[in-house]
């Protein structure tokens, strides 16, 4: 499998897997793994060649570009409202819940867990305290494709999770997302709420498109594109 291993700072690369990123990050006493892969299977080879600190696996959500190596983890950490969308995948394992204000400590860097749902149920993003940095996993895009169509996509809890991440912006510098640019500015939050909005009260219209056969359309705000039901 191809991909793109890219240190970012002494303890922490990003794995770039055709459009879709996954992160290593490393304490001093334990490593992790935030979500293993697309076309991936072998994340865990990956990181266990990067650090030889026992290694955890936790997934943002649960989508099919978010879980491509979970095969190689008996347990792994998940909000446990991705659990029927993860079963839904047919993949194994066992989920390890985590959820709202639980923290994860890799020695000397605490890692903080911040429930953003909206995209899926049980979306969650990391704050690396020290570090000042939120990795947020599919709700924070810039240049990227938000994907809002689909059962488990909800527009108004979306617009929430937006609102409530604005109560840590204290806490981070930038933020890095699984999907386009890294890293954003988190000024792009308030950019995405207030198109979140324009596409849920209607005050913008989008253009019909299809993926894999769905009808969907496709919101330009010109910093990102929105896709939902209409
Ligand atoms: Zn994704």
């Amino acid at each position: 499998m191809s991909c793109e291993i890219i240190q970012i700072h002494e303890n922490t690369w990003r794995i770039e897997d055709d459009g879709v990123r996954i992160f290593l990050l490393v304490g001093t006493k334990k490593a992790l793994l935030i979500d293993s892969g697309m076309n991936l299977n072998n994340a865990r080879d990956i990181a266990t060649g990067l650090t030889d600190l026992p290694l955890s696996l936790l997934n943002t959500h649960a989508d099919r570009d978010h879980i491509g190596s979970n095969e190689q983890f008996d347990t792994f950490f998940m909000h446990p409202a991705e659990e029927p969308l993860y079963r839904c995948s047919g993949k194994p394992g066992t989920i390890i819940p985590i959820q709202e204000g639980d923290t994860l400590n890799l020695g000397d860097r605490e890692l903080r867990i911040i429930h953003l749902p909206g995209h899926t149920p049980g979306s969650i993003a990391v704050l690396d305290v020290q570090n000042r940095v939120l990795i947020s996993g599919d709700p924070i895009q810039e240049h990227g494709r938000i994907f809002m169509f689909g059962h488990h996509r909800n527009m108004k809890d979306y617009i929430t999770s937006l609102e409530h991440l604005k109560d840590f912006a204290d806490q981070f510098d930038e933020i890095w997302p699984s999907h386009a640019d890294i890293p954003v500015s988190p000024d792009v939050i308030q950019k995405l709420h207030d198109g979140a909005q324009a596409v849920l009260y209607g005050t913008i219209q989008g253009k019909p498109a299809e993926f894999f056969r769905q009808k969907i359309f496709a919101y330009d705000l010109g910093f990102c594109i929105l896709l939902c039901d209409r």
